[in-house]
């Protein structure tokens, strides 16, 4: 970007925060029905646009519209609605009860906007994870200033259509560009910072934060493990874990990264997944990479890097026991499951986010765990098991963000569940109720009695009567 471009976005960032500022001291009185106002508002641009939505998602990385509506529109619109029904209930004022010592007054806790809201997304979901944690920043009364993804270029441009045609920049901005337009805007002292990204970035973002005492909601990454056990139903499982692992190519934040397989099952999981792969992307044997089913890799540089982790894989006794063709110019790999694989193989030391699946088998349930817990703490986790005994054995001795028993990704999409990760794969939750709450200040609020208190009798001068009384309040409460 050349300075003069620079330095002009840069000014445009600068008057847009300080107008937002001034519209979110406005919002902090707005009522419910204003917010449901805006959220159906926001509703309907998404359904107006999704057609080209649609249409730049395939250019951005061959994303087959169905798709596309079944994974971005249809969680909008589903998180927008349970919003609008519940709005009105989540910003309501909430009374607490009094102990003794507060006889008289009225404490309740009252929700209120944080202020101006910085949502910062990433290209894998572009128009789900720019807009719905903009939902939750309606719903607490923020203003927000959104920044897509610079590698999906044509969805971000849709994006910043309809924000543009559906919000008053002064209220609700949208800013298409790089890592420049992600600093520039990272300088100012927002009231609260969204950002869903890798983990390695996450902590620029926090150090940046960290500048102003702005709060964060970090959405991150990791590598999330999929246990399957001896009882699983390995038909049902394979179905879910394809679905689960190659759906975007892999490229989900929440897919299975890799399966911790029970050693005697290996091998009948293989063939049903093998299977699945070939009924859900190769029905009619035309060769998976001519499926429209199976989009592409977002770009070169991580189209190199998919290929590096295989190559290295394999040169260090990986084996290849399903899939493995790659199509340099399509930016095209199979959906690829690979055995024999070590802890220390490149493949398991970073996040995968491709459509390689290395399987790793386990004799018993203290050894899988052992080897989940030795690494960071993931956004998600999966177990495919009907003993209910080692479900709880898993989760009781595990940590995640969050998951499902015997499916993948669902738990995501569930209204009243809370979505993000914990240490290394997020900080915060995102998704309804919990959304709401990133973005408020809960303020609390103590109304009292004019005149006579019980908390006057313990004011200085310490006098015998006082030393009573506080001895009888220690013993009290
Ligand atoms: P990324 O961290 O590279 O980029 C995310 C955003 O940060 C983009 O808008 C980008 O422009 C901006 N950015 C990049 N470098 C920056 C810098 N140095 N300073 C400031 N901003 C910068 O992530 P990505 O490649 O777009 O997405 C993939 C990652 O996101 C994966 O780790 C994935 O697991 C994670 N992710 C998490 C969730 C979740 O909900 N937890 C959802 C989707 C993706």
């Amino acid at each position: 970007m050349t300075a003069t471009i620079e330095s002009t976005i840069t000014g445009r960032i600068a008057s847009i925060f300080k107008a937002q500022q001034q519209t979110a001291i406005q919002l902090r009185t707005s009522h419910a029905q204003e917010r449901i106002g805006k959220l159906k508002r926001l509703l309907e641009a998404i359904q107006k646009y999704e057609k080209q939505f649609q249409e730049a998602l395939f250019q951005d990385f061959r994303k087959n519209p169905t798709e596309t509506t079944l994974t971005e529109i249809v969680p909008l619109q589903s998180e927008i609605k349970h919003a609008i029904s519940q709005v009105s209930k989540w910003t309501k004022p909430q009374s607490v009860s009094n102990p003794i010592h507060y006889l008289g007054a009225n404490a309740y806790i009252q929700y209120e906007g944080k202020g101006v809201a910085l949502i910062l997304s990433p290209w894998n979901y572009p128009i789900s994870l720019t807009l719905s944690p903009l939902i939750s920043a309606i719903c607490a009364g923020c203003t927000a200033i959104l920044k897509p993804s610079e590698l999906t270029p044509h969805t971000s441009a849709v994006l910043g259509k309809l924000i543009k045609e559906t919000f008053n920049e002064n209220e609700i901005a949208l800013f298409e560009g790089d890592v420049s337009v992600s600093t520039a805007l990272l300088e100012l002292p927002f009231n609260h910072i969204f950002f869903t990204g890798s983990p390695m970035i996450g902590k620029v973002v926090m150090r940046a934060a960290a500048a102003h005492l702005t709060s964060v909601t970090l959405e991150l990454g990791g590598k999330s493990p999929a246990f399957i056990d001896e009882t699983a139903d390995l038909q049902d499982a394979a179905e879910k874990l394809v679905w689960g692992k190659f759906v975007n190519n892999g490229q989900t934040c929440i897919a299975p990264d890799y399966l911790l397989v029970k050693e005697s099952v290996q091998k009948s999981l293989i063939e049903s997944l093998k299977n699945q792969i070939e009924k859900v992307y190769n029905a009619d044997k035309q060769g998976i990479e001519n499926s429209d089913s199976y989009c592409r890799i977002i770009n070169q540089r991580h189209f190199t890097r998919l290929q590096k982790l295989m190559e290295d894989a394999l040169l260090n006794g990986a084996n290849v026991a399903v899939g493995g063709k790659v199509i340099a110019e399509e930016r095209f790999i199979a959906p690829t499951l690979l055995t024999e694989i070590k802890p220390s193989m490149a493949i398991m030391q970073e996040e995968i986010f491709g459509p390689l699946l290395p399987i790793l088998t386990y004799k018993n349930t203290e050894e899988a765990i052992n080897f989940v817990n030795q690494s960071e703490k993931p956004l998600a986790m999966y177990i495919f098991s009907q003993n209910k005994n080692t479900v709880e054995q898993i989760l009781a001795n595990t940590s995640a963000g969050g998951g499902c028993v015997n499916d993948c990704l669902l738990h995501i999409g569930h209204p009243d569940l809370p979505f993000g990760g914990v240490n290394n794969s997020g900080i915060g939750k995102s998704h309804g109720h919990f959304g709401f709450m990133e973005f408020s200040n809960v303020r609390a609020v103590l109304k009292n009695r004019v005149g006579w208190t019980g908390f006057k009798l313990l004011y200085p001068p310490y006098t015998a009567k006082v030393q009573n009384l506080v001895s009888k309040l220690k013993k009290f409460l």
